[in-house]
């Protein structure tokens, strides 16, 4: 998802769950701050004040321009580790541990340059695949508290943060890996009642890895362009999709080869947008009420919402806008009375900065959304280790 649901929908999420204006400005920010923490934006001294190094949440594009540039055949597991890091933990949550969605996808492939073969490996990293309602939401949800003197606002964004993305990211993985995360030979929207094939376009090496403006009005939108191995940098998350998963939007099918039989032509992935972020918005408001309350958070559950609210929040998510903010922020005037001030991503940056003792720095939300990070993947990772998986 994008800044419009991570900012302005966390927000009015958390205003309908009964968190304070001033509370649910912290955990929207946080929410949106998750797609900015990248290494540029890690402080030199967080590492004294935290005590250990921190955590990233997300990797800038010019991070990997060299990987584009010399593909790599074989990623060192360190190169590895600072991928799924920031990917796994913070936006492709693992989700398939019992292996709710089986792999029917092709088990060999002839490729251009090198043949693929499925092996117990790749089987095994399958059940690391994102998806909605996992034992994984629910064990981060559970493990998030609140209370008035100690209320754990950055946390309670940055998680906001990770399960809205699961219903955006639902299919593809954190890792490069081509069997699931290509977008198969044909991605059709579904407009007007039929469905037509979408102008997807590939972009050109020289304008890598920056992803053009998408036009849903013309209907073009911009992919990167496939690789000649199957662990090519393209084929982490959503790189061959391009910006369609976080969408709102968009619905829309693609063949991945998990599903096809035959080299990517038989099976098809569906993927209604519009219905899975009401979703992902109401589970949202339902995990920010069980937060505050202090009450089990159980998967498959939704908050209910008014149904003149519910309608209008689908008419914002239903827009044909590849952003949506003001039309999350005028509702929010409407419904709360003012609009809330637009998302500057230095802000934080420039308080803690401006801090002048190690004491003062500590307080300060810039920190204790590194903290949270921290603690956060830690969590998934004590998790996934339970589980009999870990990450690289
Ligand atoms: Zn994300
Ligand atoms: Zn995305």
């Amino acid at each position: 998802m994008n800044i419009d649901l991570h900012y302005y929908g966390t927000f009015l999420a958390a205003r309908i769950a009964g968190f304070e204006k001033e509370e649910a400005i912290v955990i929207a920010h946080s929410a949106q701050y998750v797609d900015e923490s990248n290494i540029s934006m890690v402080d030199s001294k967080l590492k004294e004040l935290l005590g250990r190094a921190p955590q990233p949440t997300v990797m800038a594009n010019d991070e990997y321009t060299k990987y584009y540039l010399n593909p790599i055949e074989d990623w060192s597991d360190s190169q590895l580790h600072e991928i799924q890091s920031a990917w796994m933990n913070f936006h492709f949550l693992p989700g398939n541990l019992e292996n709710e969605i089986p792999y029917q996808g092709v088990t060999s492939y002839d490729g251009w340059f090198s043949d693929w073969k499925l092996d117990a490996e790749q089987l095994k990293q399958f059940k690391l695949i994102c998806n909605t309602n996992s034992t994984t939401v629910q064990a981060i949800i559970n493990d998030t508290s609140y209370n008035k003197s100690e209320p754990n606002l950055h946390m309670i964004g940055l998680r906001m943060h990770v399960l809205a993305d699961t219903w955006s990211h639902k299919y593809h993985i954190g890792t490069p890996a081509w069997y699931i995360n290509d977008a198969g030979n044909s991605v059709k929207e579904f407009f007007n009642g039929e469905w037509l094939d979408l102008n997807f376009n590939v972009l050109k090496s020289s304008t890598l890895p920056h992803i053009l403006d998408d036009n849903p009005e013309t209907r073009d939108y911009f992919a990167l362009p496939p690789m000649a191995t199957y662990e090519g940098i393209v084929y982490l998350g959503h790189g061959r999709m391009g910006h369609l998963p976080d969408y709102p939007y968009l619905h829309y099918k693609y063949s991945p080869q998990w599903v096809s039989n035959n080299k990517g032509s038989n099976s098809e992935i569906e993927k209604d947008n519009p219905k899975e972020y009401m979703l992902g918005f109401t589970q949202m408001v339902y995990a920010l009420k069980c937060i505050r309350n202090n009450t089990p958070f159980e998967v498959n559950k939704y908050a209910e919402l008014e149904a003149n609210v519910k309608e209008k929040i689908q008419n914002v998510i239903n827009l044909r806008k590849v952003d949506q903010s003001d039309d999350w922020n005028n509702l929010i005037g409407e419904l709360y009375g003012e609009k809330i001030v637009p998302f500057n991503k230095d802000e934080w940056h420039g308080k803690f900065s401006a801090s002048p003792t190690a004491e003062d720095k500590k307080k300060t939300d810039y920190y204790l959304f590194n903290e949270a990070a921290l603690n956060h993947r830690d969590c998934i990772e004590k998790f996934l280790n339970s589980k009999g998986f870990s990450l690289k």
